[in-house]
């Protein structure tokens, strides 16, 4: 399996990459974002024998052709078996259903996704990139430096995924005083030696201007062999299709259609959802959810993407104007045309908008609806899951089961919620909702008395690059350094 950039074309005319190439690159050079040159397509009688593998197997079954000779059959299969041995549960994705067989919800599901080590459907990527990545780097004698940004469950997920690993040192970046204390207790408290917590004077896009401030720094970036693992890496999206196979199944495809609803920030989960479709999976349609921050959910009604200013809600991690992983839904709506891509995107960066033709509109509202939901519907949300069903949900998850009550389009079709996080990820909203505050699970009952380690930084890249320097032990630290970082 090859992989080009949803850009290329545009910058000269690069050869295609293997999948370890792009899993450490992340972001393509001409600014694009990575996928492969065809889909691997499964037949439906090929998804029929898939039926009963469990999580491990499935994933091992679906992922392969992506992962071509990357690794071998052994190897991978370890890796994904120690990547999902870190869930709570066998299962990794337990399917619950709602609705009753005979009511008007029939059909009604929620997937949990989020019974990985940091609560959240990232540890499904993260888990096996982290491991990836170690793989990889061990058997070229390489190391590896993650920078990135965070604004609550990227950071942790991240960090959770390569602790401890001798080949990559994760530098995350958070907003002081601007992250909920679970959020950032899961990340202060990880004391390993190649982790570096960094609470910034700013806010989230202060933090991803530092990041980005890095990575633009091609000597720095060098030197420090820069590696992203945020959702624009190929390797989460892969790894994500897996459970749109997996809830599938346990539905009666292939023989019968799925519909899915995604609470969507960066349009990655959603995104592989489209990507399993394109692999042969039939999905009816998937509905996006959104929060108050509904560029998408615009999007899908009037072809015109226009970014206006971020509000904070209950659910942070949707809370984004700028969808990073839509261009790659884009690029077949530009018919996978690189350089006219590329345009677009320029444009868009500078004007703020982006329009796309009436016939592909057309084709994209046949597959997507979109919905929107506010804080109080947030709250009314989880409290009328609870109420009706006895399930406590997190304020994510709850933009989705609302919106996809709104988006059957039939009702004898199962519609499959994703469940983004543990609902004791955002206790407050939870407890303001249903008057209960959930609990940590066990094994992270003691967050709130570890110890945590952070540094601090004022909001200055020749900073943050002195302190990798200094870490990393590439540069010696002069007394001018040791000012900065003190
Ligand atoms: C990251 C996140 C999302 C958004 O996922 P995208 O892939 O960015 O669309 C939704 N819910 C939770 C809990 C998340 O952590």
């Amino acid at each position: 399996m090859r992989y080009i950039s949803t850009r290329h074309g545009s910058q000269g005319k690069p050869e295609p990459l293997g999948f370890e190439d792009i899993m450490l690159a992340g972001l393509a050079r001409d600014g694009g974002l990575y996928l492969p040159t065809e889909w691997p397509r499964f037949s439906t009688a090929q998804i029929a024998r898939l039926a009963g593998l469990s999580y491990g197997d499935l994933a091992f079954e679906i992922m392969r052709p992506f992962v071509g000779e990357s690794f071998d059959e052994p190897t991978f299969r370890r890796l994904i078996g120690e990547a999902y041995a870190s869930f709570e549960t066998a299962e990794v994705a337990p399917l619950k259903a709602l609705g009753e067989a005979t009511s008007s919800d029939a059909g009604l599901h929620l997937l949990e996704l989020f019974h990985g080590p940091t609560l959240a459907f990232k540890d499904v990527a993260l888990q096996l990139l982290g491991r990836m990545l170690d793989e990889t780097l061990t058997v070229r004698g390489r190391h590896a430096t993650i920078v990135g940004a965070t604004s609550g469950d990227t950071g942790s997920a991240a960090i959770e995924a390569v602790r401890d690993r001798k080949t990559i040192d994760i530098f995350m970046l958070h907003p002081r005083g601007r992250v909920s204390e679970v959020q950032r207790r899961q990340m202060t408290t990880v004391l390993a030696s190649n982790v570096h917590n960094i609470a910034v004077e700013g806010t989230f896009d202060d933090c991803q201007d530092l990041a980005k401030a890095c990575f633009n720094d091609l000597a720095f970036r060098d030197r420090h062999a820069l590696t992203a693992v945020n959702s624009i890496n190929f390797a989460r999206v892969m790894a994500q299709i897996v459970y749109y196979f997996w809830a599938a199944l346990k539905l009666g495809a292939p023989q019968r259609p799925v519909a899915f609803t995604v609470p969507s920030g960066n349009f990655g989960n959603v995104y592989a959802g489209y990507a399993a479709r394109q692999m042969g999976l039939p999905v009816s349609h998937f509905v996006v959810g959104a929060n108050s921050n509904d560029i998408l959910a615009r999007f899908f009604e009037s072809g015109v993407m226009e970014t206006s200013t971020v509000v904070p809600t209950l659910s942070p991690s949707m809370d984004i104007q700028i969808s990073s992983n839509f261009e790659r839904l884009l690029f077949d709506l530009y018919d996978r045309n690189g350089v006219a891509l590329a345009d677009a995107m320029v444009a868009f960066r500078s004007t703020g908008r982006l329009t796309v033709g009436a016939n592909a509109l057309a084709g994209v509202r046949q597959l997507f609806d979109a919905g929107r939901l506010d804080d109080a519907g947030t709250l009314a949300a989880i409290a009328d899951c609870r109420r009706r069903y006895g399930e406590t949900i997190d304020p994510h998850t709850a933009v989705g089961y609302a919106v996809a009550q709104q988006h059957r389009r039939d009702r004898a079709v199962p519609m499959v919620v994703l469940a983004t996080a543990h609902p004791a990820k955002f206790p407050d909203a939870v407890e303001k909702a249903t008057g209960e505050r959930p609990a940590l699970p066990p094994r992270l009952g003691d967050l709130l008395d570890r110890p945590e380690r952070t540094d601090n930084l004022p909001n200055d890249a020749a900073a943050l690059k002195a302190l990798i320097d200094v870490r990393r032990g590439l540069v010696p630290a002069s007394p001018a350094r040791a000012k900065v970082l003190s």
